[in-house]
């Protein structure tokens, strides 16, 4: 398996390559030069296996510069009874007859971003052993993100983590999911500032080329494509617990930001899984709706973003959502060049007119937008009628799913993150406090681990070299 940048101007590579490289050298994603197509019969080998078997068998197709022996390991680890409360790891709750939700957000942080983040952790680590590197991961974050990323790479072997967040201005759960880490390899920079003035330190400490190679900064962001490729693996199991049998389609509703989660409903759909359409609902920063709707992609200024009460979805634009117009675009790298330097010089592109909108449905997407109220009423009917509390964000997915239900076919919404996590919207639609799993009942009061910076570039810098793998 090889393979390329969607902008068509970088050296073929193989997974291992691309699983430490953020960008590709020509600006591109890394994306598989064709996918592995699944032959008539596998799937229903496929649905015999337990989640770990699954991954093995999917993840192989994609990965083959490690040992399948490895890789098995390496996906063992990554997908424990422990880090995900049981065997299943991902179980189905089936709310009625043909309406289910897929549990992704049994992990260490509650939400879905673990499902990958677990996984790359080991991988990281594995890779870096083999070559005998180091890295220095280097972060901001507003609160999920960043967790997932040390919970996944806490005591691993030659990686140092350096989150920045905004001082203060997290939720207590939020900040105790990171700050309560005490693994010496994770270190919180609490700077006094707003999430902008974090991202803004992590670029310039990136734009600094020399600082950047001496001291090996890397990143955990979600264009990581092993990310992606983690998260093919649930469309596959949540397909075979919500169908019958290979002749029957399903269809995902899925709660969209950065496109990362739904592209991999892509990628299982364009391997041969029977997911007849993939429901994408974004929130009020409804820039992907307005894709799919009119072939305008229009990427928002950032004070254009609004704060909303499903805040992981809150993105001024798609950054997965690259290797979807390659895609769109019969992979044609100068093409998707073109329109990405149309973003940069006009922040948008219009693909209405062209015939390459009109495969949009073929590909199997749909699309809606939830807002607050939606999200709220949503939140309260699904607890009325079948006594579930969801989070906000699978609210919005819940919404726009049962919009486009279709009453023949099954619907999976996917669950990405635990109500417990978003504690003041649940008491708004409740007027109560969320469930919180076993385990994390006193996590505001562990102690807490943290160091507070300013926003200053030189600062932090100094705080990395000190510190560094
Ligand atoms: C990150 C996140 C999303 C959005 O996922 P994308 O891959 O960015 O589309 C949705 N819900 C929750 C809870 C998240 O943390």
């Amino acid at each position: 398996m090889r393979y390329v940048s969607t902008r068509g101007g970088a050296q073929t590579q193989r997974f291992c390559d691309i699983l430490l490289e953020g960008l590709a050298a020509d600006g591109g994603l890394a994306v598989p030069e064709s996918i592995p197509r699944l032959a008539a019969g596998e799937l229903a080998a496929l649905r015999r296996l337990d989640y770990r078997g699954l991954a093995c068998a999917l993840l192989q197709r994609f990965i083959d510069d490690i040992a399948p022996e490895t890789l098995a390991d390496l996906v063992a680890r990554s997908y424990t009874r422990e880090a995900f409360g049981s065997d299943e790891i991902v179980p189905l709750k089936t709310l009625e007859p043909g309406l289910h939700l897929l549990g992704l957000s049994n992990g260490p942080t509650l939400a879905f971003k673990d499902m990958a983040m677990q996984l790359l952790g080991n991988l990281f680590e594995h890779v870096l052993a083999v070559r005998g590197e180091t890295l220095n991961i280097l972060g901001a974050t507003s609160g999920d993100t960043g967790s997932a990323a040390e919970h996944a790479l806490r005591g691993k072997r030659g990686v140092q983590v350096f989150m920045l967040s905004p001082h203060g201005r997290m939720s207590a759960f939020q900040r105790a999911q990171m700050y309560s880490l005490q693994d010496a390899n994770i270190h919180n920079l609490a700077v006094r500032g707003v999430f902008d003035d974090c991202q803004d330190v992590v670029k310039r400490v990136n734009a600094d080329a020399a600082f950047k190679a001496r001291y090996r900064i890397g990143a955990v962001n979600s264009i990581n494509w092993a990310r992606v490729l983690a998260q093919v693996v649930y469309y596959f199991w949540g397909y075979f617990r919500a169908s019958q049998g290979e002749s029957e389609s399903v269809d995902v509703a899925v709660p969209s930001g950065n496109f990362g989660n739904i592209y991999a409903g892509f990628i299982a759909r364009s391997m041969g899984l029977p997911l007849r359409r993939l429901i994408l609902a974004t929130n009020e920063n409804d820039v992907l709706d307005e894709f799919f709707r009119t072939g305008h992609y229009r990427v928002r200024k950032s004070a254009e973003v609004i704060e909303t009460s499903s805040p992981s979805m809150d993105i001024a634009k798609a950054s997965n959502f690259e290797r979807y117009v390659w895609d769109l675009l019969e992979h044609d790298g100068a093409r998707v060049r073109a329109l990405w330097e149309s973003i940069e010089t006009d922040g948008e592109f219009d693909l209405s007119g062209s015939p390459y909108f009109r495969n949009v449905a073929e590909t199997g997407f749909v699309s809606g937008r939830s807002a607050h109220a939606d999200r709220v009423a949503t939140i309260r009917e699904i607890h009325a009628r079948f006594g579930v509390m969801v989070d906000p964000h699978t609210a919005d997915g819940i919404k726009v799913g049962l919009e486009h239900r279709d009453p023949r076919v099954p619907l999976v919404c996917l669950e990405t993150a635990l109500p417990a996590k978003f504690a003041e919207t649940i008491r708004e639609a409740l007027g109560r406090e969320p469930e919180r799993p076993a385990g994390f009942e006193q996590l505001e009061s562990l102690p807490q681990r943290y160091e507070v910076i300013e926003p200053d570039v030189e600062a932090v810098k100094r705080f990395i070299a000190a510190r560094a793998a």
